[in-house]
């Protein structure tokens, strides 16, 4: 089969356009090393905002960020949630004062484009009314309004959107190599990571978006891609400790966010320049960048010292090279780069830059040009009116938990990551499927079916992205066990695999935890863990 793009990543901007590609009639081929949203999406702070910070020194990227989330919260209205956010002032004098004030009232026209309430000043009395926590310093607050969004369910559904518009999705397939014809890009040669298989993608056109790895990509071919990567850490708390965002202040005076994210709160993030291998970042997450983030928070609400941190968690930022500028102020702009005119390779584009806020313009402007390169009519792009897959208006949970043996509060869980498919997960579930095996998260069997049968989950990281296993305050501990025994019968694996899977399962969670641990409860966790781990093979 010959296609007409093959797109290498399956992110944000890799899925985005899969979709818009494949809805305008291309023979569209998804190849991604993971799983969607797994790499630099899966591990941003969640938000389809603005950006009011770029106000200050790019004002294009707000505006564009701006207008595509009105179009985010459109096309999914599941996955989206208002995030009120506070804007603590402290002894930054009254001058200072008018001036953030004066910067967020520009930012109310960008807001409204979102479907965000105008700015308002709120005295410390006020702020503290509806905030308590906040430090005695405290001199008043402004507010703001954000949009929060489930980023591994945005990148599955704009991968399973274009799969029903006739796109063939790859998961866990690496692209190893490149195809030529004579000169020309002609596909990609691909190893399937979990079988080693390896097969080749024939395509009159690549796309690579490959996010932080782009430059490695297009060096394949001989492409150039100079991106200015960027690590970027979370701080994951394990309750939802309010129910308004916050900006922030680091020690360094950084910008940070505090956002209520489900049942949890989140804050960062630290931006430096990062040289390290992308798949490798959660590694390499130090005990002081923690430290860093927490200060920040303890500023505004100093009980945030005491909050138990569940996990941290880090990204890398595939933001485009400039030489003498902060990281923390690189521009968001992208751009598509056609490597026939940059590097004198044809039939290969390459992706940089963006931010997930605007995925879905850099997804159009991006199909615009693979359509005119491959010399097809201009389609129209229906991507920003054309719901995806499960987007309906909130139903009434009450009622449904009179259909659903479950409490409307776990319904609303389910319905956050399913939508309407909810129904399709439910409908001919036995009475034991439905029995939570996430208390957490409210995961039920019947959702992991579905993930499996309808939405290709092949491992049990898959089923923590698509349905939130392992991913709320047990970090796994709960609930892995019960969903790694439940994949195995799906998808018949030996008791062997099944124990690896989980091995690595739980040994990715440290990996999130060990960061955040010290003293005694880090030893405790250090002891069980060599109680619990497997066995080293013998020496030979
Ligand atoms: C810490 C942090 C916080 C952020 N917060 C926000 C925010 O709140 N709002 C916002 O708008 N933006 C935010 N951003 C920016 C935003 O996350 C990114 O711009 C966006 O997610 C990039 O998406 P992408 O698809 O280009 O890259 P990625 O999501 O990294 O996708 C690239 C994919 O390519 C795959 N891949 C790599 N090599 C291969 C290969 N050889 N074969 C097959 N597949 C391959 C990877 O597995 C990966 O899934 C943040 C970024 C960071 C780092």
């Amino acid at each position: 089969m010959l296609y007409d793009l093959a797109i290498i990543g399956g992110g944000i901007n890799g899925a985005g356009v899969a979709r818009d590609a494949a809805l305008r009639g291309l023979r569209v081929a998804l190849i991604e090393r993971e799983d969607w949203g797994a790499g630099t999406t899966g591990s941003s702070t969640r938000m389809v905002h603005g950006g009011v910070r770029y106000l200050l020194y790019d004002v294009p990227t707000t505006r564009h960020s701006s207008a595509d989330a009105a179009r985010v919260r459109r096309i999914a209205p599941h996955l989206t949630f208002r995030i009120p956010f506070l804007w603590p002032l402290f002894a930054q004098g009254r001058v200072m004062a008018e001036a953030m004030e004066a910067f967020l009232s520009a930012y109310d026209r960008y807001a409204k484009l979102k479907g965000g309430l105008r700015h308002a000043r709120l005295s410390a009395a006020d702020a503290r009314r509806i905030e308590p926590g906040l430090a005695p310093e405290l001199r008043g607050a402004l507010t703001l309004d954000e949009w929060g969004v489930d980023v591994f369910r945005l990148s599955a559904l704009n991968a399973l959107d274009a799969r029903e518009a006739g796109a063939v999705l790859l998961p866990h397939t690496e692209a190893v190599d490149f195809l030529y014809d004579g000169r020309s890009v002609r596909g990609v040669r691909v190893r399937d990571r979990l079988t080693g298989a390896g097969r080749e993608v024939e395509a009159r056109l690549v796309l690579n978006a490959g996010g932080p790895w782009a430059g490695r990509i297009a060096a394949m071919a001989g492409g150039t891609v100079r991106l200015r990567p960027g690590k970027g850490i979370h701080v994951t708390f394990e309750r939802r400790i309010g129910n308004y965002g916050m900006i922030l202040e680091g020690v360094d005076g950084r910008t940070m966010f505090l956002v209520p994210h489900g049942a949890e709160t989140i804050v960062g993030t630290t931006d430096d320049d990062y040289y390290g291998d992308p798949a490798r970042v959660d590694y390499e997450v130090t005990n002081d960048e923690v430290a860093y983030v927490v200060e920040a928070a303890a500023r505004a609400i100093p009980q945030a010292r005491a909050w138990r941190p569940l996990r941290a968690w880090a990204g890398v930022r595939n933001t485009i090279f400039e030489w003498g500028v902060d990281a923390d102020d690189l521009s968001r702009r992208h751009e598509v780069v056609d490597h026939e005119a940059r590097d004198g390779v044809p039939g290969l584009f390459s992706l940089a830059g963006g931010k997930l806020a605007s995925y879905r313009m850099f997804a159009e402007e991006a199909t615009d040009r693979v359509l005119e390169k491959l010399g097809r009519p201009p389609a129209a792009c229906e991507t920003g009116s054309r719901p995806l897959p499960g987007a309906e208006v909130e139903p009434d949970f009450r009622a449904l938990a009179r259909r659903y043996p479950l409490p409307p509060a776990s319904i609303e869980r389910i319905w956050r990551r399913l939508g309407g498919r909810l129904h399709d997960a439910f409908a001919d579930a036995a009475p034991a499927d439905l029995a939570p095996l996430c208390r957490s998260e409210a995961v039920t069997p019947a959702e992991i079916r579905h993930a499996v049968r309808a939405e290709g989950c092949r491992t049990l990281e898959d089923l923590r992205r698509h349905a939130h296993v392992g991913a709320g305050s047990c970090d796994g501990l709960d609930c892995a066990a019960p969903a790694a025994h439940l994949l195995a019968e799906l998808l018949g694996w030996s008791p062997e695999r099944t124990a690896a899977q989980l091995d690595a399962f739980l040994e990715r969670r440290w990996i999130g935890r060990r960061p955040v641990l010290r003293g005694a409860t880090l030893a405790q966790e250090e002891v069980s863990r060599g109680v619990h781990a497997p066995a080293a093979p013998p020496t030979p």
